[in-house]
């Protein structure tokens, strides 16, 4: 409401101009079905149980009526999709409610993806499938439990309505259930927020929308001259963006999509699309479809587009300040601030108390060893952490194989490896339990494998939610061995490797 609003105020297609925001409706559904929720989200709302469940609630998270204070919108953003201006894109089926503060004074926003069109939605219509909601749904709180910066999600509402998707553009559209999250965060500002007025030349929203940012969302601004906000502004977010991605490449997240529309000026995972989980380490894997050719999104390029995407936030900022040197610092800040981030990630990964030059030749050879030999990313670190350093044994590895072919060819090369590694980490001389307990606090044992999510929604599909919520369980825990869940920590089954869903997604969600 502080930021200038579009004064149309109906959900007509067009392009807003001076503005950040339109008034838009949810389309009701047909019949909304709570089928999930999250109690950690919910109680951060200040919400119960009974709440959620009641007709109101549900009637409200499905887009069938309001609660009380609710102000529905929709913002206008632009965005760079796949290196290219694409111009006004803007939430083209997200439809914000509003915004809850709680008893700790902390401010989170009400977002529903799917709950109609609005002015932004182009050729679209407004609409989100079961599939893709149970996935951002799982996945939201799956990342926010490991420990990595993200939107979350409170509730997955199935509308009682059909969706008609065509998932692999071949011609041949499907009908599917449709469904809507609600999403929660501080913030969905993006970087194509600010984009979108710089393109247009309008410095006046765009200056009124920093300041807005910066006052409502960096309370650690409020005292700098007001000459050097904006630098150490953009400063910040190259950094916060440096750790993001940091903790991407951590646990092998892929998102996919990495457009300027869906970074977060937060530094948060947003808009879960087509992204994976890497299984078989491969930093040329992506798991979206349509980048399937270009690979531009692929896992090992994510530091460098988030980079490229910052270069793009800068350009966009220049025309408030026109000082280059700000924008190459800040870029600068992210480059070392990656840097040492992924150096303390790599040296935790593999259990050693710090970051050592010396390391570098053995992750290099590792990495290559494990794209060349199909080895399973999660489960190596676990294994790895198994190995006595005194008495390395190649044989608890196997077990993240994904080919007792490439095992036996990469085996001697392997085995020197671990000889290798073993010595640096009897050098580097940490108790062995300290050191493989700190491996188990970054190495997760359970992450949200593509097979898992899309097992989960074919059961969905057929009515069962069941496996939604021992996902949801069990990814709550995701460094922990928990008895009896070890089939959510096995490696991708054969007959999911080239199966839809599983490790071939497109954005037709
Ligand atoms: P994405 O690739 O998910 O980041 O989406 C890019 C743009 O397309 C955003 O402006 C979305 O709001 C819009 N969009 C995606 N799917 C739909 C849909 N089903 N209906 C309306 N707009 C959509
Ligand atoms: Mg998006
Ligand atoms: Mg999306």
């Amino acid at each position: 409401r502080d930021l200038p609003g579009d004064p149309d105020t109906t959900n007509q297609l067009r392009q807003v101009y001076g503005a950040c925001w339109s008034r838009v409706m949810p389309t009701s559904v047909s019949a909304p079905k709570l089928l999930a929720y999250s109690s950690e989200m919910l109680q951060a709302l200040g919400l119960s149980d009974e709440d959620i469940n009641s007709p109101a609630w549900v009637n409200a998270l499905g887009g069938n009526g309001l609660i009380p204070g609710m102000e529905p919108y929709a913002m206008c953003y632009g965005g760079h999709q796949f290196g290219n201006w694409a111009g006004q894109l803007g939430d083209g089926r997200a439809i914000s409610l509003g915004e809850v503060v709680n008893s700790q004074g902390q401010r989170w926003e009400l977002q529903l993806k799917g709950a109609g069109v609005t002015p932004y939605s182009r050729m679209a219509d407004g609409r989100a499938v079961l599939r893709s909601s149970v996935r951002e749904f799982l996945c939201s709180e799956a990342m926010h439990h490991l420990g990595i910066p993200t939107t979350r999600a409170l509730s997955l509402v199935q509308t009682g309505d059909v969706v008609i998707r065509d998932m692999f553009y071949n011609g041949n559209p499907q009908a599917e259930k449709g469904a809507i999250v609600c999403r929660v965060s501080p913030s969905f500002i993006r970087f194509g927020n600010f984009e979108i007025f710089a393109m247009r030349q309008d410095k006046q929203t765009l200056k009124t929308l920093v300041d807005f940012t910066i006052n409502r969302d960096f309370p650690e601004l409020a005292d700098f001259p007001e000459d050097e906000r904006l630098a150490e502004w953009f400063a910040i977010v190259c950094v916060r963006t440096a750790r993001l991605v940091a903790h991407w490449m951590r646990v092998g997240f892929v998102h996919g999509v990495m457009n300027t529309d869906n970074m977060s000026i937060l530094g948060l995972t947003i808009d879960y699309g087509p992204y994976g989980w890497v299984d078989n380490f491969d930093p040329g894997w992506t798991p979206n479809t349509t980048d399937a050719a270009g690979r531009r999104y692929c896992f090992g390029r994510q530091p460098e587009i988030a980079r490229w995407n910052l270069e793009r936030l800068a350009q966009a900022l220049y025309a408030l300040k026109p000082e280059r040197e700000i924008y190459d610092e800040g870029l600068m800040l992210f480059d070392q601030a990656y840097n040492k981030e992924w150096g303390a990630v790599l040296a935790a990964k593999f259990g050693f108390s710090q970051w050592r030059d010396e390391y570098e030749p053995l992750f290099t050879e590792v990495f290559d060893l494990m794209t060349q030999a199909e080895i399973d990313m999660t489960e190596f670190f676990r294994k790895l952490a198994l190995v006595e350093a005194t008495q390395p044994d190649l044989g608890i590895l196997q077990s993240a194989s994904y080919s007792d072919a490439l095992w036996e060819t990469f085996k001697p090369r392997f085995s020197d490896w671990l000889k290798q590694y073993s010595q640096a980490t009897v050098a580097d001389g940490r108790d062995p339990i300290a050191r493989k307990d700190a491996m188990n606090r970054v190495n997760p044992r359970y992450v949200l494998r593509n097979y898992l999510a899309q097992q989960a929604i074919d059961l969905a599909d057929a009515g069962d939610n069941s496996l939604i919520e021992e996902l949801l369980e069990v990814l709550r825990h995701p460094y922990d061995e928990q008895l009896g869940k070890e089939r959510f920590a096995a490696l991708r089954p054969d007959w999911a490797k080239h199966k839809a869903g599983c490790s071939m997604l497109s954005c037709s969600s």
